[in-house]
């Protein structure tokens, strides 16, 4: 389990269970977003779990129409199973000793379900839960689905927030806060001057079309390929290694750390493409909220370069 953000988590179905069977301290609220079938209290995913709830409301959306709460025809219950209605969400108590508000939300699959369906209900139940206490968000393995809802949610209320931030958007950021550009012969020689590691190769990554170098290793933000639950205590490591076989092989991105010739960065931009600052051919993109990487873990806030589009040499 995570914090995203104040009062905000993310976590697996693991974190969850934990929470509703002994309960804890700081969550009051859990967003589940889960298949249809494990919705209800992951009985598929260990035997003898049980956790006691107590129904609040389902909300179920029809086939053309919006949504339409259940409480207006509480004679439809038994209906609606056998209707094309399709469950939007399920409200209710849940825990060992009811106190906490659980949304059930079933998206099987992301990519062949429509989100949007679900996205205004969910930013409700967390802005709500957040003046009430934390909320825990999760789905299975705490990766895409629970990762794309508070990605989407970070989105929308951070761009519409004024202030609150750690950086101010649509400002000019100091460039002084970016990184050295590596691409730069001064910059460049200085970092490579005060490295300790003389006669050790440094590795580089090049602009693929004109080979102009964009990153350096030192550069890099390692994540654990995979691993849904990453990154967001976000920090630079250096020495990472190079040849990391797991990261080569399953991400199709390498993410960095801001560095000045990211001009739109520089501008004040909340998410936008990476251009090479010499030849402008497209690199990346990038996003203060966040991207998912190839391997399905989240960096936030994620500088990302498709390793297609970049060379991997030493300087
Ligand atoms: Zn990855
Ligand atoms: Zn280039």
């Amino acid at each position: 389990m995570h914090l995203v953000r104040e009062n905000l988590f993310i976590g697996n179905i693991g974190d969850a269970a934990e929470v509703l069977q002994n309960g804890s301290t700081e969550i009051t609220h859990i967003l589940s977003v889960l298949s249809s079938a494990s919705i209800s209290f992951f009985s598929e995913w260990r035997s003898g779990l049980t956790i006691p709830t107590k129904e609040i409301k389902k909300v179920f959306v029809g086939g053309s129409g919006g949504a339409a709460a259940s409480g207006d025809h509480s004679d439809d219950g038994s209906k609606s199973s056998l209707s094309p209605q399709k469950l939007l969400y399920l409200l209710e108590y849940a825990g060992k000793d009811l106190k906490l508000v659980r949304m059930a939300v079933p998206i099987r699959d992301m990519e062949s379900e429509n989100l949007l369906d679900y996205l205004d209900a969910c930013f409700d139940f967390i802005d709500q839960s957040r003046k009430e206490g934390s909320v825990l968000v999760h789905c299975f393995a705490g990766v895409s689905r629970s990762a794309a809802i508070i990605t989407a949610y970070l989105m929308r209320t951070e761009q519409l927030s004024q202030e609150g931030d750690c950086y101010n958007r649509g400002e000019k950021i100091d460039s002084s806060k970016l990184g050295a550009d590596p691409g730069l012969p001064t910059e460049s020689s200085s970092v490579i001057e005060a490295s300790p590691n003389e006669g050790i190769n440094r590795t580089a990554y090049r602009c693929k079309k004109c080979r102009r170098i964009v990153a350096l290793q030192e550069n890099v933000v390692d994540h654990i390929p995979g691993d849904g639950e990453t990154s967001f205590e976000w920090h630079k490591r250096r020495g990472g290694n190079p040849f990391n076989k797991s990261a080569q092989t399953e991400c199709s991105s390498v993410f960095v750390e801001p560095l000045r010739w990211m001009t739109a960065v520089e501008e004040g931009a909340i998410e936008g493409k990476l251009s090479c600052a010499h030849c402008e051919a497209r690199l990346g993109y990038f996003n203060w909220s966040g991207i998912q990487c190839s391997c399905g873990s989240w960096i936030s806030p994620a500088f990302q370069l498709h390793k297609s589009r970049v060379d991997i040499s030493t300087v």
